[in-house]
């Protein structure tokens, strides 16, 4: 095993629900530190790293839609869940040292940069850490698939998912301990037994952009380092 990273440039995806550590909504500061510290390992192996995060420990737009209201500003409210997150993380990367600049989706350049993906490409050049908030600035999309998007505009070598189990399995291991876990899948086959890892619209993206799905368990401290340099857990979607 060498001691140099598989990948040169990977995109995080985080779901919102990982950053609420065990409490029921929000934000848990120390969880937010914790992924930062994690960041911060893979910086430090010379990857570069771009990050989405979901919203969904502070607002998911079917939570408006089922109550009734417009879908369409739900998301808004998703997508604006995702800027705060986004602000916790570059907070807890700047406690670290760590060089991180948040590019929303939807100006807001009071509170951070817009995106674009020449500028998100020239921040990574530079070594910094680009988070990507605001999802994909629109309504009915997830962050799954703004991290598929983000990671084939940055022309990343790898799509991290980083989940609450180690992988991906043939069934929920929390409901059916007895499920299969793969160690290695085609996107194709994720597509056709619709297994779930991210939604399709983000695996079919990946799959067009040949860039694989790396699904680990983010709550392992120091897994996303290691599985960098290919010693890690995690299933690997490619081909
Ligand atoms: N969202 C959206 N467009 C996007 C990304 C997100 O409208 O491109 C909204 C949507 O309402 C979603 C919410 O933001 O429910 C939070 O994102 P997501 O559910 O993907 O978060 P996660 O489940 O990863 O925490």
């Amino acid at each position: 095993m060498s001691d140099a990273p598989i990948y040169k440039r990977v995109l995080l995806k985080a779901s919102g629900e990982a950053l609420m550590g065990d409490q029921g909504f929000g934000i848990d500061v120390s969880v937010v530190d914790r992924i930062a510290a994690d960041i911060a390992e893979a910086k430090a192996l010379g990857v570069e790293v771009g990050v989405v995060i979901g919203g969904g420990n502070i607002f998911r737009g079917v939570a408006v839609a089922s109550k009734g209201g417009d879908r369409v500003t739900g998301d808004h409210m998703g997508m604006l869940a995702t800027v705060i997150n986004s602000l916790a993380l570059r907070t807890s990367l700047s406690k670290i040292s760590v060089d991180a600049v948040v590019l929303s989706a939807i100006a807001m350049p009071e509170i951070c940069e817009s995106f674009s993906q020449r500028q998100a490409t020239a921040y990574m050049d530079q070594g910094k850490v680009v988070i990507f908030a605001g999802g994909t600035g629109n309504p009915f999309f997830t962050t799954d698939s703004a991290a598929a998007l983000r990671a084939a505009e940055i022309g990343a070598d790898a799509l991290f998912k980083g989940t609450q189990v180690d992988g991906i399995y043939s069934a929920d291991p929390k409901i059916h301990p007895d499920a299969m876990r793969y160690e290695r899948l085609t996107h194709k086959q994720v597509l056709d037994q619709g297994l779930a890892v991210m939604d399709t619209t983000a695996v079919a993206l990946a799959r067009e952009n040949n860039i694989p799905i790396i699904v680990y368990s983010i709550h392992e401290d120091g897994e996303f380092a290691k599985i960098l340099l290919g010693k890690g857990r995690c299933t690997t979607v490619s081909g």
